[in-house]
């Protein structure tokens, strides 16, 4: 990945940590889920970021005013630099397609919105 400090491909999401999801901007407070990328440990990080996904929905669903969504980030401050560059905790960076591919992430979405009638529209 691309590091914003030293501008060379050196940046790389380690192996395990955190990942907050945010849906349409949004984040709850509990919108964070555990990642380690381990092949014996992907079944659960799979788990784990789509009961992430179902709370936000389940919480969305009681809104008056919905919106579709339409924007799914996911975040993460847990990242190395091979030139070691320091991040301040506000710098995170996408962990789509890299801990969770972005297909898989359409299709759980698309899912849940069917289970909690909400419009997926998402957006690139
Ligand atoms: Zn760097």
């Amino acid at each position: 990945m691309y590091c914003p400090k030293c501008l060379n491909e050196t940046l790389f999401i380690k192996p395990k940590g955190v990942i907050d999801i945010y849906i349409n901007g949004k984040k709850r407070d509990n919108g964070r889920f555990l990642y380690n990328i381990e092949e014996s440990e992907k079944e659960q990080l799979i788990a784990d970021f789509k009961l992430k996904c179902e709370e936000f929905f389940k919480w969305y669903s009681q809104f008056n005013n919905q919106d579709p969504i339409e924007y799914v980030e996911l975040l993460t401050v847990d990242v190395k630099c091979e030139n070691s560059c320091k991040f301040s905790p506000l710098e995170r960076f996408s962990a789509v397609d890299i801990i969770v591919k972005r297909s898989l992430i359409e299709e759980i979405l698309k899912e849940l919105g069917e289970k909690y009638k909400m419009r997926i529209a998402l957006k690139v």
